[in-house]
């Protein structure tokens, strides 16, 4: 691992970058690429952003958006192209090349031909970068992206719209500074990022106050037909089949907080969504806890992902939704003898 001032030399001349955002991007992921990106850009440098898929439009709001390249299954040889003009790659929000889909090969093959920078908080590190800023405390990786910029030297760089696309990760990823990993660093930088005059109201609006009939219509279905607790496990879950997701035509990020509802039940400290996937047989996981248990080894052992403690996912292929929950269950048991 080299010292972080080799890289600032390195960064001393305009260079080409190329920041990358962990597949399915949530507003932490895509407000950390793109605040990064806006701040690189203050010293000449040229960058992309470069997402392995698209993300949900309630985050088509950040500034930057409509710049993001989105990787093309159909034309590879678009982010080929991309990646191979780059000096430098920043990995944001992941730390293990599995996490970005089709790209995650692409930067493999540039491991010893390019400068690699991971930034991120995530469990379940795979060694991969030649710089790391890595810190499963922090609150959000857009917080570690301050921190970057904080070793730069340039925080008095950061304007509104860097500040928004950080805010914006911050917030969501602290569920609205409510969760345990808010410390008194997220707070300050969170007032820090304020101070840039942001207007930090409108921001909570464009997150929060974009619901759609349809969206809320798929919750009230959610609420009253698909949510199970197993009390004595202190288990509460979804199911979201197929035909809920063609019924209420859900799409990318319609599913988001949905998990929470089930948490905010008295006594439930684990939660968790099992999604069919568009194969039938494919099922995705997302898990949240209170306190001590950490879905994030829970979705490692047995569901092929991580994350944090405290949040974590994964997925199952060649499983029915029965038979990924009564995985679940089995695991529970166990965990909590
Ligand atoms: P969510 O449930 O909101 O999709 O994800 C919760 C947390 O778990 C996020 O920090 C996310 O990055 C992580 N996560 C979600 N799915 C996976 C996965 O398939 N593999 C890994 N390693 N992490 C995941
Ligand atoms: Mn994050």
């Amino acid at each position: 691992m080299h010292n972080f001032n080799t890289l600032k030399e390195f960064l001393e001349e305009p260079r080409n970058v190329v920041i990358i955002p962990h597949t399915k991007p949530d507003a932490d992921a895509i407000g950390s690429a793109l605040g990064l990106s806006w701040y690189l850009r203050k010293d000449e440098h040229n960058t992309t952003v470069l997402s392995p898929n698209a993300y949900p439009s309630f985050l088509h709001w950040m500034p930057g958006h409509e710049e993001v390249v989105i990787h093309d299954k159909e034309q590879p040889e678009i982010s080929e192209d991309i990646i191979n003009k780059a000096d430098v790659i920043f990995c944001v929000d992941f730390s293990a090349l599995s996490r970005i889909e089709d790209l995650g090969p692409m930067v493999e093959k540039q491991l010893s031909n390019k400068t690699i920078v991971m930034i991120d908080h995530h469990r379940g590190k795979v060694e991969f970068a030649d710089y790391e800023l890595w810190d499963i405390d922090a609150a959000a990786a857009a917080q570690l992206i301050y921190e970057f910029i904080d070793l730069d030297e340039g925080t008095q760089k950061i304007d509104q719209r860097i500040a928004a696309c950080l805010y914006a990760g911050i917030v969501t990823d602290t569920g609205s500074f409510k969760y345990p990993s808010v410390s008194s660093r997220t707070l300050r930088i969170a007032a820090a990022l304020k101070d840039t005059g942001l207007d930090t109201a409108r921001l909570y609006n464009l997150i929060y106050d974009n619901n759609t009939e349809r969206r809320l219509r798929f919750l009230g279905h959610a609420l009253k037909e698909n949510l199970t607790f197993w009390s004595d496990l202190n288990t509460g879950f979804f199911t979201v089949s197929q035909d809920d997701r063609d019924n209420y035509k859900l799409q990318s990020g319609d599913t988001e907080g949905l998990v929470n509802y089930a948490l905010s039940v008295n006594g439930i400290k684990i939660a968790g969504i099992f999604k069919e996937t568009d194969e039938r047989d494919g099922i995705k996981v997302s898990l949240r806890s209170i306190g001590d248990f950490s879905v994030a080894d829970l979705a490692a052992e047995h569901f092929n992902g991580g994350g944090h403690k405290n949040a974590a996912g994964g997925r199952v292929d060649g499983m029915t939704i029965d038979e990924a929950v009564a995985l679940f269950k089995k695991v529970l048991e166990e965990k909590l003898k």
